[in-house]
C-alpha cells in the first residue's frame, strides 16, 4: 500500500537498471553523464552488489597469450581483435571515469606461466603480436622473460617460459565498486540495495509515451507476517545488467553460471613477485595485493559442479588452489590462508564465444549480461553501449 506522498516521489523513473555489478553501474553513469536530469534507479537484491563485480581478482587485463590464441581457434581475427579493442577502451572508460588513485590502480604488467601442455603458443608469439598490433599503436604486446621464472621464484620443473605484457595492471575491486557506487550518487542516481526484480513487463503498445514498462520488486516485509503485496515501479526503459542471474528472470538465454573460487593469503615476507599473473591457460589466475597472494580458478577440477549461482566455496578446489601455491608458485615457503570467497560469472552455454550478449529484448527493455571472465575490462563499455540503446530508442 504506497502513500500519496511515495507515489509522487518514488515510483516513476525514465531509466531503470536492473543489477549493480560493473554492467549496471556503469550504465547509469553513462546515461547520467549525457542526461544530467533523468530519473534514474538502480535495483539490486543484495546489501552490496552480489554476483562477480566485488569478488573479482582485479586483473586489468584483456587476454593472456594462451587465451588469444586459443580464442583464435574458435573466433574470427575481426571478432577478437574488436573484443580485446573493447576490453581495452573498457578499462580506459573505468580508469578516466574514476582515476586511477580511487580504484587502486597499479601497472605492474601481466605474466603468463607456460607449462609443458602451453609450449606450442610460444609459437604464436608472432601471430598474435601481429593481430594486435594495430591496437597497441604498432607496439608487440607479448614478449617472452625466462629468466624471472627463478627470479620471482616459482618452481622450474613446472613452470618452462614466462611470457610478459607491459599493458596489463591490476585494480583494488572493493575501491573500484566503492568509486564507481559514488560516482552514480553524487550525480543523482538512485541506488536500492535489497531489492529483488521478481519481473518485468513492457506494456507499451503504441506512440512512444512514458511509463512504458512496469517492474515488480518482491516485498522484503512480506515474509514477517505483514501483509505487504510486490511493489510495482514504472519506467520509459529498462536495461537488465543482472548477467549469471538473468535466467531466473528470462529462462530461455543461451546462459550457463560459471562460479570461481579465490583464496588470499596473509602477508608473506619473501614475496618475489608483483603484477598479474595468469596459469593454466587461464584456468588460474594470481596476484600480489601488497605483500599477499589473491588466488583463483579451478573450475576445470569440477566444470559440473561449478555451474551454479551458489556462492560457496568447495573443499575439492580451494585443496586444488592450496597445491598450486605449494607445488607451482611459491614451493620453497609456508603460507597461511587469511580467507576465501566465491563469485559468479556467466558464459555461453551453446558456443566458445567470449562476446557479451547485448539485445532488446522489447522495445523498452534493454539486456546486457554474460561479460565472461574478463567483465572488469568489459563492464564500462557494455554499460555505454547499453545507454546508446536505451537512449536510441527515446
Ligand atoms: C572469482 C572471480 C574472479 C574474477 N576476476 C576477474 C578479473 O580479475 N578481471 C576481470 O576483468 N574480470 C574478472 N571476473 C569477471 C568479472 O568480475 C565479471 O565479468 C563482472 O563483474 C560482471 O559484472 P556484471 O555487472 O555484469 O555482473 P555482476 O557483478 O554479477 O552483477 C549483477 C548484479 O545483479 C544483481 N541481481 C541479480 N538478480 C537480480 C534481481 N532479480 N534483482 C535485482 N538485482 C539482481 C546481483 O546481485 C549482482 O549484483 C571475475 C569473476 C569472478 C567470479
Amino acid at each position: 500500500m504506497w502513500s500519496f506522498w511515495e507515489n509522487k516521489s518514488f515510483k516513476k523513473y525514465d531509466y531503470i537498471i536492473v543489477g549493480a555489478g560493473i554492467t549496471g553501474l556503469s550504465t547509469a553513469a553513462s546515461l547520467v553523464e549525457k542526461n544530467p536530469k533523468a530519473k534514474i534507479a538502480v535495483l539490486e537484491r543484495g546489501f552490496l552488489p552480489t554476483g562477480a563485480s566485488t569478488k573479482n581478482a582485479g586483473f586489468a587485463c584483456f587476454g593472456s597469450l594462451s587465451e588469444i590464441a586459443s580464442d583464435l581457434e574458435t573466433m574470427n581475427e575481426t571478432e577478437l581483435t574488436d573484443l580485446v579493442k573493447n576490453r581495452l577502451q573498457g578499462l580506459e572508460k573505468l580508469r578516466t571515469r574514476l582515476g586511477d588513485k580511487k580504484i587502486g590502480y597499479k601497472n605492474y604488467g601481466g605474466y603468463e606461466l607456460i607449462l609443458d601442455k602451453q609450449i606450442p603458443y610460444i609459437e604464436q608469439l608472432d601471430k598474435v603480436n601481429e593481430l594486435l598490433q594495430p591496437i597497441f599503436g604498432g607496439q608487440n604486446v607479448f614478449k617472452t622473460k625466462d629468466g624471472l621464472i627463478e627470479g620471482f621464484g616459482f618452481n622450474a620443473r613446472h613452470v618452462r617460459r614466462i611470457v610478459y605484457n607491459r599493458f596489463e595492471g591490476q585494480i583494488h575491486t572493493g575501491k573500484m565498486m566503492k568509486s564507481l557506487l559514488k560516482y552514480v550518487q553524487k550525480r543523482g542516481v538512485t541506488v536500492f540495495t535489497g531489492c529483488e526484480v521478481i519481473s518485468f513487463e513492457d506494456t507499451q503498445t503504441e506512440g512512444n509515451g512514458k511509463n512504458n514498462v512496469s517492474v515488480k520488486i518482491k516485498n522484503p516485509l512480506e515474509n514477517k507476517g505483514q501483509n505487504f503485496s510486490d511493489i510495482e515501479l514504472v519506467a520509459s526503459k529498462v536495461a537488465i545488467c543482472t548477467n549469471a542471474f538473468t535466467k531466473k528472470l528470462i529462462p530461455d538465454l543461451d546462459l550457463q553460471a560459471g562460479r570461481g573460487q579465490v583464496l588470499v593469503t596473509k602477508p608473506l615476507k619473501y614475496l618475489r613477485f608483483k603484477g598479474t599473473f595468469h596459469l593454466d591457460e587461464g584456468f588460474y589466475y594470481f596476484r600480489n595485493f601488497g605483500r599477499r597472494i589473491i588466488l583463483g580458478g579451478g573450475r576445470n577440477m569440477d566444470f559440473e559442479g561449478e555451474t551454479t549461482t551458489k556462492l560457496e566455496t568447495t573443499k575439492l578446489i580451494l585443496e586444488d588452489l592450496k597445491s598450486k601455491l605449494s607445488d607451482i608458485i611459491i614451493p620453497k615457503h609456508k603460507f597461511e590462508i587469511e580467507t576465501t570467497w566465491a563469485g559468479i560469472m556467466a558464459f555461453t552455454k551453446t558456443s566458445k564465444t567470449k562476446i557479451p550478449l547485448l539485445q532488446n529484448y522489447s522495445k523498452n527493455i534493454v539486456l546486457g549480461i554474460r561479460l565472461g571472465g574478463m567483465g572488469v575490462a568489459l563492464g564500462s563499455k557494455l554499460g555505454e553501449e547499453i545507454a546508446l540503446m536505451m537512449k536510441d530508442g527515446d
